[in-house]
Parts: C-alpha cells; structure tokens; sequence
C-alpha cells in the first residue's frame, strides 16, 4: 500500500479488520457500508444510475430468480432508457458518430461469462454478451462478428443515436478544431466529454451470485476503442464462493489493475467489500503513469468500484470523494456514499 494514500481512507477499525498498518494521521473519509453482521441477502448493487434496476433486481430475486437473469434486468432499464447518454440506446457515439457499445457478464453457480465489445445497432449488449455464454464455447465477440452473431440469435437492429446524442456529437464535432470545415456553434452549450456505465452484481437468498457491466463507452472515442466493461476481470467478475465486483469510470486505468478480478481476490483474502474496493483503487493511483497525474501526484480522473460479498455485505469506492452507488436489500432500494481516497474539491481539471 503506498503511503501517499492511505491516510486518506482507513480508519484505524477498518485498517485492523483488514489486517493493514495504518499512520497516525489514518481516518476513515466516509463509511456508508453494511457491515458483515448487518448483511442480508438477497442483495443488489449497482453503480449509481441503477437505482431502478437494483430495485427491479431485488424484487426478482425475491421471487427466486437466477442472479445474472435479475442483474440484467436491472440493467436492461438503462441501456433501454434513451436519456441515458452512457448505455445502450442513447449511448453517445465514438468520433465518427457511431454507437459502441462494450458489455459483460458472469454467472457464478455455472462458473461462466460472456462478453461483447464494439457491438454496433443492438441496445441490449447485455443480452447478447449473455447469449454468447449460454450458446458458444467462446467467452468474446467484437464488432461485425457481435453483430452478425446477435441478429442470428433474434436480436433487432436499430438506430441507437437519438437526435440528442447526435447534436452532441456535432458540437463537439464543431469544436476540434477552429482551422477546419465545420462551423463552429456559437451557443454556449457545454460539450459533453463523457465516461458512464452500469454494473450490477446480485447475490440470491442462497448466496448465488452474478455480476453484468454494459456500457457506451467514453464518449468521442476512436472507433473501435475498448473499454474495460467487457474485459472480465477488469469491467466485472464474479467467483460464486466469494463474491462479485465491477467497475464505472475510466476503462483504461481498470484494465491495467484487473481491477475487478483484484477486488474479489481482496474479499477472497480476507478484506470487506468496502477495503478491497479501496485496496484496488490503491493500485490504480499506484499504476497511474505520469502524463495522467496532477502536479499533487494525484490521478486527473475518476475511477469507481462496487463489490458485494457472498454474504450479502457490500461496499462502493471512488477515486474522489462525492461517489455514490446504488443498493437494495431488505432495507429497500436507496442510494448510498461512496468511501474514497481524495477529496473532489482537490481534483485538478482533466
Ligand atoms: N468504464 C467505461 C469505459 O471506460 C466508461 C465509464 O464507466 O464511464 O468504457
């Protein structure tokens, strides 16, 4: 653990539970978690914007649904849901305008997972990242080869660009460059420059347990680009005798920490789902390469993780503070805190 952090987010309590040394000047920023003797099950969390989909999730399990077919359709409302410019139809689209979208999923009593990166015209990508484990022997499929295999299985193709995410397209579009051929716009609209995705990791009354990411992706991004949401390991993972764990914000720093195969091997050692959220974010800041880090050594982006562990005890971290993430257990669907290394204010400009 690197000492320029963790005074910023252990308290003494949680540092002894989990095993850590911790300096003087230790404290715990925010604590928002359930604790093991207050876990429930069954129980859902999702990233922030599923907050209706934890809700719906939860009521399926309690009817006794499988945990990855909950997880999805808490997930399907957003990707569904065209004023989410993050996910599915909406999505804000990569530099050419085109919607791209990265999805995966893990289903822990099987021990499976499937994913879809690139997937262009289809909004559910969750569902085809599901297909694609319940009906190949393969675990990925990208681009024309996602498409082609989603609309073999039933999938409709549609235009996922509505009007409002293809005007923020053209502003930006607008704004590159003052030297080239497009007008640029002189309103005074703020050009959105955007990361956003849901996870959703659900955990049956009997301990089953699933995990699903889907996404847009970084908005204006180069065609083709992958984030981590349908990286296994990195976007979401799932191991059934542990727990699951997934992952919103910037795919690039997630993907160089395996951030949520990392996360569940933290619960796996020991760790409560809040510690290793906040173990993993520790090795984020640790593998942040310079060009990327404020002159206070501190990462210019954000980066977040939800776990829950077998028991139904949960935790969500951040990079910075002003992190929320979405719950529903016996207590009901709400929001909670985050727990986080720095505090927002002390964020430079990305
Ligand atoms: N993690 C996503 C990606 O990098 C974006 C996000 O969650 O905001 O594609």
């Amino acid at each position: 653990m690197s000492s320029v952090s963790r005074r910023h987010f252990l308290g003494t309590g949680a540092a002894a539970a989990a095993g850590l040394s911790l300096g003087s000047a230790g404290r715990l920023e925010a604590s928002s978690a359930a604790p093991a003797w207050q876990a429930s099950r069954p129980a859902v969390i999702a990233s922030a914007n599923g907050l209706r989909g934890v809700a719906r999730a939860y009521e399926m399990l309690t009817k006794g649904a499988d945990p990855l077919d909950a997880a999805i359709a808490g997930v399907n409302i957003q990707e569904l849901d065209p004023e989410d410019q993050s996910v599915g139809l909406g999505g804000l689209p990569n530099a050419d305008g085109v919607v791209q979208l990265d999805a995966s999923c893990m289903h822990g009593p099987t021990r499976r997972a499937g994913a879809v990166a690139s997937l262009e015209g289809i909004a559910t990508p969750s569902l085809v990242a599901k297909a694609v484990m319940d009906y190949t022997d393969h675990i990925l499929l990208v681009g024309p080869g996602a498409k082609q295999f989603a609309l073999a299985m039933g999938f409709k193709e549609q235009n996922l660009l509505t009007e409002k995410s293809r005007q923020d397209w053209l502003r930006w579009k607008a704004r590159i460059s003052p030297d080239d051929n497009w007008l640029d716009h002189d309103d005074d609209v703020t050009i959105k420059f955007s990361t956003g995705t849901i996870n959703m990791n659900a955990v049956t009354s009997s301990g089953d347990i699933a995990s699903v990411t889907t996404t847009s992706g970084l908005s204006w991004k180069i065609p083709g680009r992958v984030g981590d949401s349908p990286i296994i390991g990195a976007g979401q993972y799932c191991d059934n005798g542990v727990g699951a764990a997934g992952s919103t914000g910037r795919g690039e720093a997630n993907i160089k920490v395996c951030g949520a195969f990392l996360t569940v091997e933290g619960m796996r050692r020991g760790l409560t789902p809040q510690q290793a959220c906040l173990a993993t974010l520790e090795r984020v800041v640790a593998m942040t390469e310079r060009r990327l880090l404020g002159d206070n050594g501190r990462p210019r982006f954000d980066l977040n993780f939800y776990a829950i562990a077998k028991d139904g005890s949960y935790g969500g971290a951040s990079i910075y503070s002003g992190g929320r993430f979405a719950v529903a257990d016996a207590k009901g669907a709400r929001l909670e805190d985050s727990v986080f290394l720095f505090k927002r204010e002390e964020r430079p400009r990305r």
